[in-house]
């Protein structure tokens, strides 16, 4: 029989199945706190139930471990970027980055990427399979443990687009925040989409309060479908209209990621396009990130990040540039590969 992946399951479920095993409903979040708050690895460490019960947890469930395959520290700046080999055997990267309002984790959401996007590596290599909310849980708890810093924020940038795991990543979402658990506030939560439309519509109806950042590149249909396909199934103006519905639905603005690119997006028309096309949506926040040169493209760091920034805040918009972080050890946005061996 293979054992039930405890860390994936929430209060409510838990306390059926301890329930069904015979004992006090209250057992279960016990068990939960023990699990998720506590970090512990064994259900014998679980010194408030007896041992023959522990025994019968370890027949039925199991918690799982990721392995810290590779760890590198950043010569740079404090970031950590970690390789962990899920239970499979499969691989992510995870990278902890330290700002001065505390620690921040950027987590995968999947093996592998669909979306195609030219210029990230992480979809190179194709898709494997989705991540389980354990697996993104145990991102932080593996981080946590094996670096002793807190995790006080988390950005769902890594590896996977996390709407194509929509309802796995809601459920961690959930988890991630209950009270029981690590009771982290959604609010210090940001998720990343290259702009699934119907998921972000859906996620609006749940207001959890999350901050939504929207990967946009480019400001045009043809300019956006040329370095991005899934533009071909959700053009710019659709995107658009689901995030004015979030900030609408939820009154949390909207950022939009902007890679500059030479030659292909960081001219001042460009820059013209992108305020016509935002202006409507303001306050929202323009995120502009100087591209991350990967081994199978040939794209190149815009020179005209400063010009284009200026370019939108003098047309009205909010924009900064993103500070790089951890690249010494391509742990940047877009470097994360899942064959990092
Ligand atoms: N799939 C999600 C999250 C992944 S990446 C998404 O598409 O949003 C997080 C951000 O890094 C996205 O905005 C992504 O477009 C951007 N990115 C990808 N490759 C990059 C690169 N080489 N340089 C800079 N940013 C990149």
């Amino acid at each position: 029989m293979t054992k039930t992946d405890i860390l994936s399951l929430n209060l409510a479920e838990l306390e059926e199945e301890i329930i069904a095993m015979g004992e006090k409903k209250f057992r279960a979040k016990q068990i939960y706190e023990w699990i998720h708050k506590k970090k512990v690895t064994e259900f014998s460490a679980c010194t408030n139930i007896s041992a023959q019960f522990s025994e019968r947890l370890s027949e039925k469930f199991c918690i799982n471990r990721l392995k810290v395959k590779k760890r590198l520290v950043s010569s740079i700046d404090n970031t950590v970027k970690y390789l962990y080999e899920l239970p499979d055997g499969e691989r992510v990267e995870t990278v902890l980055m330290s700002y001065n309002h505390g620690d921040s984790l950027c987590i995968s959401t999947q093996v592998g990427c669909k979306m195609g996007c030219s210029f990230c590596a992480s979809t190179k290599a194709g898709f494997v399979r989705n991540l389980t909310p354990a697996e993104m849980l145990l991102q932080i708890y593996e981080t946590e443990r094996d670096s002793g810093r807190t995790v006080e924020s988390l950005v769902l940038m890594g590896i996977g687009e996390p709407l194509d795991n929509y309802d796995n990543v809601i459920k961690f979402l959930r988890l991630l925040s209950s009270p029981e658990g690590k009771n982290l506030s959604l609010r210090h939560v940001s998720l990343s989409t290259c702009g699934l439309v119907d998921k972000i519509n859906k996620l609006a109806e749940l207001k959890l309060g999350l901050t939504l950042s929207l990967s946009l590149h480019a400001p045009t249909d043809e300019k956006r479908s040329a370095i991005m396909p899934i533009n071909k199934k959700y053009g710019v103006k659709e995107v658009i209209d689901a995030c004015k519905n979030y900030f609408d639905k939820t009154g949390r603005r909207i950022s939009f990621e902007f890679s500059l690119i030479a030659g292909v997006n960081d001219n001042r028309e460009t820059a013209m396009e992108l305020i016509k096309l935002l202006k409507p949506l303001s306050p929202c926040h323009v995120n502009l990130i100087p591209v991350n040169e990967i081994k199978e493209g040939d794209f190149k760091k815009s020179p005209n990040v400063k010009s284009f920034q200026k370019f939108l805040t003098d047309g009205g918009l909010n924009a900064t540039v993103r500070r790089t972080l951890g690249a010494d050890i391509s742990a940047a946005c877009g470097q994360l590969r899942r064959d990092n061996i």
